[in-house]
């Protein structure tokens, strides 16, 4: 199958300052996109945008809360400035604060809820004109959602967590009927355990605990192999979409 490398393209990559984003808009620039990239901490994403710079990349870094309304519109009004017409999303921002439901602990639930299904949505809602217009105009147009394997599988403590990617994976396949018929790809990908900085996240010892003794168990995905990951499902040709792409270290079954 031939292999579209990502020049010309014009991406967005939210939760961009560490982890899997980090790597995707890394991995994006280095294939030829010009990359803006989204998260709370500039000073990280000013890191990253130098080091694909330094590269030879075309990257841009914008501050932005994807739990904040105007925050991802002014952001979106930046990203079209410097770049114009987006058509390439990754929408990857997100936290995991596992709690015993038993806790009650709606504030992190709502943090949760906020930052991984309605921060999703905020985005899709800013850059939706984007993709449609991308597609319209002969151009690939890729939605990629990072979902998790968490939709599927139950852990103790991640209910939630867990609730709100099932939300993800529910709201991508329900966009490729709305999308697919205008030729905008939309891709879900379910990672499953992945060394990042998402756990350092979680308040509790016990917490902490249990994702270490599962990252001594069955080991873990490094971030650079989903921006492999994202990169090969955005440079297909245009007419074929991977909709649905779990990737799990080898030892997690
Ligand atoms: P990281 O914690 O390293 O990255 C999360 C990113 O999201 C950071 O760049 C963070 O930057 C950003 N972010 C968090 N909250 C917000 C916000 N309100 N607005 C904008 N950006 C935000 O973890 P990962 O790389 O692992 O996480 C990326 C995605 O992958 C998440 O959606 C996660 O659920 C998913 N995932 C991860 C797995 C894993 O094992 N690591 C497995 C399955 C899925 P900042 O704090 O500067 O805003």
């Amino acid at each position: 199958m031939s292999y579209d490398d990502l020049s010309g393209r014009t991406a967005v990559v939210t939760g961009a300052a560490s982890g899997i984003g980090e790597a995707v808009a890394v991995r994006l620039a280095a294939e030829g996109a010009r990359v803006a990239l989204l998260a709370r901490r500039a000073d990280r994403l000013e890191t990253v945008v130098a080091k694909i710079r330094a590269a030879g990349g075309a990257a841009l870094a914008v501050a932005a809360d994807v739990t904040d309304d105007a925050s991802v519109q002014g952001a979106a009004d930046a990203v079209h400035e410097a770049f114009g017409t987006v058509d390439l999303v990754v929408n990857n921002a997100g936290v995991m604060l596992p709690h015993p439901v038993d806790d009650g602990r709606l504030d992190e639930w709502q943090r949760m809820i906020d930052t991984n299904v309605t921060g999703v949505l905020r985005v899709l809602r800013a850059f939706t004109g984007d993709l449609v217009a991308a597609a319209a105009q002969g151009r690939t147009a890729d939605l990629v959602n990072v979902s998790s394997i968490g939709a599927h599988l139950v852990f103790p403590t991640y209910a939630v967590y867990g609730a709100t990617k099932a939300a993800v994976t529910q709201l991508s396949q329900a966009l490729r009927a709305e999308f697919g018929p205008r030729d905008v790809r939309v891709t879900n990908v379910e990672p499953g355990l992945t060394e990042t900085e998402l756990a350092d996240h979680i308040g509790s010892a016990e917490g902490r605990a249990q994702v270490d003794g599962m990252l001594a168990e069955m080991g873990s995905l490094a971030a650079a192999d989903l921006a492999d990951l994202v990169g090969y499902v955005t440079s297909r040709p245009r007419h074929v979409n991977l909709s649905q792409v779990v990737v799990l270290p080898t030892r997690q079954a």
